[in-house]
C-alpha cells in the first residue's frame, strides 16, 4: 500500500514514520510512504502557500493552488488512472475508529492531506477530497501528527506489516471487546505474580480466562463499548446470567 501525504512539514512525517515497526514494514517494500512538500508546488515568487482569510477573521489559510497542484503531482507521479481516496484531517468530521483503518487499509493508494494555519481553502477541499477524518474532538496546530496516527493504524491492518499476524486480530476494538491484561517476565515482579492459570499451559482455560479479563476491563473502562458486544453476543450473555444464578 502506499501513503501519500500532503504536507508543508513533511519532514515531521518522514523523521516519525521511519522507525520501528513501520519503519520496518517500509524497508522491507510492504507499504511506501511519500511525504509531499506542498511549498515545492507554489506558484508564488516568494514560496508563500498562505493568505489572509476573506471577510476577515484570525490566523491564515492555506491557498488552494499549491494543494492541488501537489495532488495532481501525486496522480501524475504514480501514474494513477483515477484519483485515488484523499483524506483531509480535520477537526470537523467523524472521529477515527478501528474499523476505519481496516477499510483504508483495503486502497492501493492513499492521499492524506495536513491542513495548518486556520486550514485549507475550502474550494480545493470540494474538489479533491473525498473523506474528512478528525482524530479526536480537540484541535491541533496541524494535521502532520493525525495523518501519522491514521497513517500508523492503517498500516498495520496491512498483511506483512505486523510480523505476528495475529496480534492485529487479537488486539482492543476487535469485537467490541478491549484487550485482556498482558504480562511478561519475570514471574514475580515488585511482589505482584503473574495470574498462575497463565502459567498453566492449557490453552483453553488460558482463552476463557482472557476473554473473561477482556469483557470485565471493557465493561469498566468503556461501557459504551460493552454495551455494543451485549448486543452483539446475547446468547453468550444470556447463558452468563443463567450460570450466575
Ligand atoms: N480553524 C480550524 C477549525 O476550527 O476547524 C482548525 C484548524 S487547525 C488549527 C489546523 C489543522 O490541523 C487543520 O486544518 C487540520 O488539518 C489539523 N487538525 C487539527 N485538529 C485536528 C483533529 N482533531 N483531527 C485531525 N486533524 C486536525
Amino acid at each position: 500500500m502506499h501513503f501519500h501525504i500532503l504536507t508543508l512539514f513533511p519532514e515531521m512525517i518522514t523523521q516519525a514514520l521511519n522507525t520501528s515497526i513501520i519503519g520496518r514494514a517500509v524497508q522491507r517494500g510492504c507499504i511506501s510512504i511519500d511525504a509531499v512538500n506542498i511549498r515545492d508546488y507554489t506558484a508564488d515568487r516568494h514560496n508563500k502557500t498562505d493568505d489572509y482569510p476573506y471577510g476577515g477573521g484570525a490566523g491564515m489559510v492555506m491557498q488552494a493552488q499549491p494543494v492541488y497542484d501537489a495532488w495532481k503531482a501525486v496522480l501524475q507521479g504514480a501514474a494513477l488512472p483515477r484519483p485515488p481516496r484523499t483524506v483531509y484531517l480535520t477537526p470537523q468530521a467523524p472521529v477515527f475508529t478501528q474499523d476505519m483503518a481496516k477499510e483504508l487499509a483495503q486502497e492501493e493508494h492513499l492521499i492524506l492531506l495536513c491542513g495548518h494555519y486556520e486550514g485549507i481553502d475550502e474550494r480545493v477541499l470540494e474538489e479533491i477530497v473525498t473523506d474528512y477524518v478528525s482524530i479526536g474532538d480537540y484541535v491541533l496546530t496541524g494535521g502532520e501528527l493525525a495523518a501519522m496516527v491514521v497513517t500508523d493504524a492503517v498500516a498495520r491492518m496491512v498483511p506483512g506489516v505486523l510480523s505476528n499476524a495475529l496480534s492485529g486480530s487479537t488486539e482492543s476494538l476487535e469485537g467490541n471487546l478491549l484487550e485482556y491484561p498482558q504480562y511478561t517476565r519475570p514471574e514475580i515482579w515488585n511482589g505482584k505474580a503473574v495470574p498462575s492459570i497463565l502459567l498453566s499451559g492449557d490453552h483453553a482455560k488460558v482463552d476463557a480466562w482472557r476473554l473473561e479479563m477482556a469483557k470485565e476491563r471493557t465493561r469498566q473502562r468503556r461501557p459504551d463499548l460493552y454495551a455494543i458486544y451485549e448486543r452483539t453476543h446475547p446468547v453468550t450473555e444470556k447463558k452468563k446470567k443463567v450460570r450466575e444464578r
